[in-house]
């Protein structure tokens, strides 16, 4: 019989995956326990996008640092797992046109450039006709754009796949099992209980994604995360693909990706329905065609919809439960998971194996601590305008 896992990760998203494989690189033996398949919840269907540019209302500081952190990572990982595995994440470097098509979004992206541009990211306003001679395909009627560097796109899918494979070379393993609840004796975790078995070990990870509100009551301490329905489509476009990835308010992005689909949208909706809808497709085409007349010859190729992990505060909940000894919540990553994976796997395997970290983070924005006696008030989960 093999010996048991010194820590379990329970779920088997982009996050689960990338704890998995960071404490797999310091020697821990790692066991994913993931109820379904690998990366077959929200990391299914997000689109990757790993950017700097978040919205003021929507980043808040400490949302936006974390970012800024994971960006810097993640296209050095991406290399180093194609090399351990040979799986192609799809990464790709490219910039972005923030467009905007009335005077308000104008005023709005003006805004959020200088915001930005204050912190180092690397912005230029483009006139009309310079968006036109960078993209001809672009409608005259778009008033101009915010021109940003340094933007990238993964897919959330194939990255799970790669940290999960690169932690399995180094001795993790993975079983299909669902989590009904914790061991322990005194205040140290001892194991997770399934419905079939116990499996001992010395540390857990909850990395349960948009389920991770159920750990609260495993877990005696508020674990504030809902679930935040959004929605993708994946096109085949005529002609040859866009150079950029163009971002237009309430719709999201369309990102040329790297399997020659091009991905277009997201949605914000609270709701339970998982399935794909028919007025977010009429929505979403119609809304891309006001900057991209081309899409109307595109032929829409897949239709997904997911639940983001959203928690209360926009920011993710990232280190020891407090009461707790061995006890990990890496959990509310929200609009930003697949973009956040590689630090948050960083952070995971300092404050699992080291109980503190080195990384220059203001970590009181992420810890559990911080929900301390929380009861949800009426800015908690705040979301509304949200753009990703
Ligand atoms: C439309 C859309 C667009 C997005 N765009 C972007 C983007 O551009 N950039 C970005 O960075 N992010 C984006 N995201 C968000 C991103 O996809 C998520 O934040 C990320 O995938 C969350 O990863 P996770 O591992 O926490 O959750 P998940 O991928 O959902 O994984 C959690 C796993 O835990 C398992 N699980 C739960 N409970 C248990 C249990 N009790 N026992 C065992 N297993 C369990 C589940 O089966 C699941 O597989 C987008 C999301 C959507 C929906």
């Amino acid at each position: 019989m093999s010996p048991s896992p010194d820590v379990v990760v329970v779920g088997g998203g982009v996050v689960g995956a990338a704890v998995a494989y960071y404490l797999s690189l310091e020697g821990a033996r790692v066991q994913i326990l993931e109820r379904q398949a690998l990366g077959s919840g929200c990391s299914f269907h997000g689109t990757g996008m790993v950017i700097s540019n978040l919205r003021e209302t929507q980043s808040k500081g400490p949302a936006f640092a974390i970012n800024r952190a994971s960006r810097n990572l993640i296209g050095g990982v991406c290399g180093q797992l194609a090399e351990e595995t040979g799986t192609d994440t799809l990464y790709q470097e490219r910039p972005m046109l923030l467009m905007a098509t009335s005077e308000s979004e104008l005023a709005q992206r003006k805004a959020d450039m200088q915001w930005v541009s204050q912190r180092g990211v690397q912005v230029r306003w483009l006139e009309r006709d310079e968006v036109l001679a960078l993209e001809p395909r672009t409608s005259p009627m778009v008033l101009g754009a915010v021109y940003e560097e340094g933007t990238a796109q993964v897919d959330g899918y194939r990255l799970t796949l790669a940290f999960a494979a690169a932690a399995e070379k180094r001795g993790a393993t993975v079983r299909q099992r669902e989590v009904v609840g914790l061991e322990w004796e005194g205040s140290r975790v001892t194991g997770v209980r399934t419905p079939t078995e116990t499996v001992p070990c010395d540390a857990v990870v909850l990395a349960m994604g948009a389920s991770a509100g159920a750990a609260s009551e495993w877990v005696g301490f508020p674990v504030p995360v809902r679930p935040l329905k959004g929605q993708i489509l994946r096109l085949r476009l005529p002609g040859k693909p866009l150079d950029y990835f163009v971002n237009l308010l309430e719709l999201g992005t369309i990102v040329p990706r790297g399997d020659g689909l091009t991905s277009i949208g997201t949605s914000y909706e609270e709701t339970d329905d998982p399935q794909p809808t028919e007025d977010f497709k009429l929505r979403v085409l119609s809304r891309g065609m006001e900057v991209l007349p081309c899409l109307d010859e595109a032929e829409v190729v897949e239709h997904l919809a997911g639940f983001r992990p959203l928690s209360a505060d926009i920011c993710p909940i990232i280190g020891p439960v407090p009461g707790w000894e061995g006890l990990h919540l890496a959990a509310g990553h929200g609009p930003w998971g697949i973009q956040l994976s590689p630090i948050t796997g960083r952070l995971i395997a300092d404050l699992v194996l080291r109980g503190e970290t080195a990384e220059p983070l203001a970590m009181e924005h992420y810890l559990p601590a911080r929900f301390e006696g929380f009861t949800p008030g009426p800015d908690s989960f705040r979301h509304l305008g949200w753009d990703d």
